[in-house]
């Protein structure tokens, strides 16, 4: 899938602060100082229109400049820009399937030392808080809108893979059984979130880390993220 195309720059090179490639590096530097994408992990992708940005794989993701940038063309999923030095993120077929099953305008993957610790405090299959303001700006498509202050929000959580890319069934799998989430927790390494758009993605990610952060502290001090509302003596 190689194409002639690989240093087509004019994908990439734009003076526009918010072009897809200069947003990947903006994001990626601001993950790298919240802790998200330590020692080259996590990454984000971006769909506009027929084109999917993405990070490249193994690099430190906060000196990313967009050359370094891939495209892919959507929904074909072929290269139309492929740097030859550097290899494609193992996530893109992660990020493609919150694009084709939720038409997603972005993904965001973090390592995220919070989300790693909610997945080890959940022993099933989901994790959950209730009764927390900031979910409020978590999306919940079956209402149109979002969850609200009085209720359960759920997550699914997958078993982590010893290959980032196995990880795409059991991601589409939670994609399909959880039609109200725009995330998937992986258990042991991190959570993928997605959005309508990059800045929605962001705010989400942001949101539920937040509530990841919260969820941790709370379990620390004996209380349920997901019991109800207990007035401390
Ligand atoms: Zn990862």
């Amino acid at each position: 899938m190689m194409s002639q195309g690989n240093s087509r720059e004019e994908l990439v090179i734009s003076e526009d602060p918010n072009h897809p490639a200069n947003l990947i590096c903006s994001l990626c530097k601001n993950f790298y100082s919240l802790g998200w994408v330590t020692g080259t992990g996590g990454g984000i992708s971006i769909r506009h229109e027929s084109h999917v940005y993405l990070a490249p794989s193994g690099v430190q993701k906060e000196r990313i400049n967009a050359r370094d940038i891939f495209v892919m063309d959507f929904p074909t999923k072929t290269y139309l820009r492929r740097p030859p030095s550097l290899k494609p993120s193992a996530c893109t077929p992660l990020f493609m399937a919150s694009f084709t099953k939720r038409n997603a305008g972005a993904c965001i993957h973090t390592h995220s030392q919070a989300a790693v610790m909610c997945t080890l405090l959940s022993k099933g299959s989901t994790w959950s808080i209730a009764n927390v303001e900031q979910i409020k700006a978590i999306p919940r498509p079956s209402t149109g809108g979002y969850y609200g202050f009085f209720d359960k929000l759920v997550i699914p959580i997958i078993e982590n893979t010893a290959h980032e890319e196995d990880l795409t069934e059991r991601l589409g799998k939670a994609i399909d059984e959880y039609p109200d989430t725009c995330a998937v927790l992986v258990r042991r390494h991190g959570v993928y979130v997605w959005g309508d758009t990059v800045w929605k993605a962001k705010t989400q990610a942001e949101s539920l880390d937040y509530l990841f952060q919260l969820a941790v502290e709370m379990v620390k001090l004996g209380m349920d993220p997901a019991g109800p509302i207990t007035v401390a003596e």
